[in-house]
């Protein structure tokens, strides 16, 4: 994998109140890099600790960079499988534009950080439903979910891409690994007027693409930028 550089696994010293101040300023970075704008979900970052969703030998990292172009995932169980860089968030979800109520699918639960992020802003009104194809990295992120408190969140263990008909139709769809175009189970479990985002590509390339889907026969598509993620496994996973 190209890009990222790991920094090395280390006792987690920090204490709760220096992950607070830390994540107050990953807040205010955010907001002035323009990436982080909604109440909502400005909130949801506020309240969310990002530590508590690394492993405890890359704890300290998780507020790491003073900008959004040093941020770094970080490295949990499971085959490639990393809690992304902190503006990944804001980046889709903003250009999601989830709203409080919606019905939100998350296909690559990793650490379980993004759908805790989901719920805070979708409310008990919404529901968050988030599928994990890698056993151990479902393990840790269910575990975290629940360790925190979030246990109204729909886990499962599968294929994310061919998304999870029981609870769909959805509002929005966000799919956290590379795939190689958007899968077409998840294009029919998306509502109209539903959004769907994904990094799109190689396992090396891809831009960021954001699907409106107005009506069955209606679709429009826009480009959000260069990103780098893990590549998706199973059906549609990327060409390397
Ligand atoms: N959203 C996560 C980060 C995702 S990293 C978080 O907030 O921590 C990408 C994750 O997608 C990895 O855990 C990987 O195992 C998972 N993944 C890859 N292919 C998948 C698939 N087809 N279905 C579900 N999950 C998949």
């Amino acid at each position: 994998m190209l890009g990222w550089m790991i920094p090395p696994p280390k006792k987690s010293a920090k204490t709760k109140e220096q992950f607070e101040i830390e994540r107050k300023k990953k807040v205010e970075q955010l907001r002035r890099e323009g990436i982080l704008r909604s109440e909502a979900l400005i909130r949801a970052m506020l309240k969310v600790p990002r530590e508590e969703f690394a492993p405890e030998d890359h704890r300290d990292y998780a507020y790491r960079g003073s900008s959004y172009v040093d941020e770094i995932p970080l490295p949990i169980p499971g085959e490639n499988a990393t809690v992304s860089c902190p503006h990944a968030y804001p980046l889709f979800y903003e250009a999601l534009e989830i709203r409080e109520g919606d019905k939100f699918l998350e296909i690559g639960t990793g650490s379980g950080y993004g759908a805790a992020l989901a719920r805070e802003v979708v409310g008990s009104r919404g529901k968050v439903v988030t599928v994990e194809i890698d056993e151990a990295a479902y393990g840790f992120g269910k575990g975290n979910l629940e360790r925190l408190g979030y246990t109204d969140i729909i886990t499962m263990l599968g294929d994310g891409s061919l998304g999870y008909e029981e609870e769909a139709p959805y509002d929005r769809i966000s799919i956290t690994a590379a795939c190689r175009e958007f899968p077409h189970e998840l294009f029919e479990q998306l509502k109209a007027n539903g959004k769907m985002i994904a990094p799109m590509g190689t396992s090396r390339f891809q831009e960021l693409v954001l699907l409106e889907k107005i009506s069955q026969a209606d679709i429009r598509t826009k480009f959000l930028g260069s990103v780098l993620f893990v590549p998706l496994r199973g059906k549609y996973s990327p060409a390397y």
